[in-house]
């Protein structure tokens, strides 16, 4: 006798909130292709593939640039738990939510962690990462490029050459940022990165890419203590994906081979698409965004340097959040709620990946204004589409 149960039958929504975004078509299609072994030579080139593609997204030419097997924050954890062993000192600079997890990873190394904080919806000027490591050194400054919490974005370029003059290496959060903005690990001198999978690049969640340069491997292979992490241990996961040496490859865990075909299909659109037609077409959907939210007389909380790919918008008074987001999920839209402090004072829509378009720019500002004016919001109707279609037409 065959049972029946019930099929999988997800709804088909747009993902506009802070990720993940929807996948491209051509990505689905890439992961209903056949698994294979984790040693099969057939897939060890495609390992060789996708490290030299990421290598490009990064802007690198790091060796050591992996997906790890985990999701965004495994990427971070990936940096932290390699390049800090027991009483090392580190900088992090916090300007939200992830920044603190970053010193809640850092912390539970058993480092000493010192924070450089900045208000919400504001960065840190590099001149505060001088004075901290004036005052005392450090190993490592640890710090988010895109903040997803509150939509700013961390000067790096900066922070890296003041690192670097007092010695201490600089690790970056760009979780959000790659794919969608510049992150140029090379020229802005950055010694270890980690992002994921389903925010720029616009896979599924499950992989986070990380790079890690000449110094911080140098780190790596100079430490006193093993590295408390056995899966996230760096000597051991580049004995599987190469070491750029010897040209064997060795049992480490098994590969999560359809997800490696997701982020080999992702890197293979971004690349065909070019970075900087990318980064334009992502800015383009923010200043058409913003245009339609000024236009329905709507505020972005972000002062100073703002991220195209994750907008913070204050919630009107007089304006219930779950209620419109309840709204707008009747009408198969996801947007996001803001974090901590800013939870109910803010809306956080992300442009990512396939969503950086017209069609779904438009889509959200109609259905954000229907569902304000049901609350009894006064703006003018159409209003909002009207200004974003011009910003398009320029
Ligand atoms: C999403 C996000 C993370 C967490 O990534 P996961 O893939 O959810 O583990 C970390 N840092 C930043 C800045 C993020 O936006």
């Amino acid at each position: 006798m065959s049972r029946m149960l019930p099929e999988l039958n997800p709804p088909e929504r747009l993902l506009m909130g802070p990720g993940p975004s929807n996948v491209d078509p051509r990505i689905l299609r890439a992961m209903a292709t056949p698994v294979i072994g984790h040693l099969d030579p057939a897939f060890l080139g495609l390992m060789d593939e996708t490290m030299g593609w990421l290598r490009q997204v990064y802007q690198t030419r790091n060796h050591h640039t992996v997906p790890i097997s985990a999701t965004g924050s495994a990427g971070i954890e990936t940096m932290l738990v390699n390049l800090l062993e027991p009483g090392d000192d580190v900088v992090v600079g916090i300007i939200g939510y992830f920044g603190q997890r970053m010193a809640d990873v850092a912390a539970r190394t058993g480092a000493n962690v010192r924070v450089i904080e900045a208000p919400l919806g504001e960065s840190i000027p590099p001149e505060r990462f001088e004075e901290e490591l004036k005052r005392k050194p450090a190993k490592l400054v640890a710090m988010v490029h895109a903040e997803t919490s509150t939509g700013a974005e961390q000067e790096v370029a900066a922070v890296a050459e003041i690192a670097h003059r007092y010695g201490a290496l600089l690790a970056i959060d760009c979780v959000t940022s790659l794919g969608g903005m510049p992150v140029k690990i090379d020229e802005w001198d950055v010694d270890a990165a980690a992002s994921c999978s389903q925010k720029c690049l616009g896979a599924p969640p499950g992989l986070s890419p990380v790079t890690f340069g000449p110094r911080a491997m140098e780190v790596v292979s100079g430490r006193k203590s093993r590295c408390q992490s056995w899966y996230l241990d760096l000597n051991l996961l580049f004995a599987y994906w190469g070491d750029g040496k010897a040209n064997t490859r060795v049992f480490h865990h098994t590969g999560p081979i359809t997800m490696i075909y997701a982020m080999r299909e992702a890197l293979r659109i971004v690349l065909e698409e070019g970075l900087e037609a990318r980064f334009a077409r992502h800015r383009k959907a923010h200043e058409a965004f913003v245009a339609g939210l000024e236009a329905m007389g709507l505020s972005l909380f972000t002062r100073g340097r703002r991220l195209p790919m994750l907008n913070v918008i204050n919630i009107p008074e007089g304006i219930d959040d779950l209620t419109v987001r309840r709204r707008l999920l009747e009408e198969n839209i996801e947007i996001s709620g803001g974090f901590g402090p800013l939870a109910g004072r803010t809306w956080r829509v992300g442009l990512m990946g396939v969503n950086a378009n017209p069609a779904p720019v438009m889509r959200l500002l109609s259905a954000l204004e229907t569902a304000l004016v049901e609350q009894g919001y006064r703006c003018e109707r159409g209003a909002a589409v009207a200004a974003a279609r011009a910003v398009y037409k320029q």
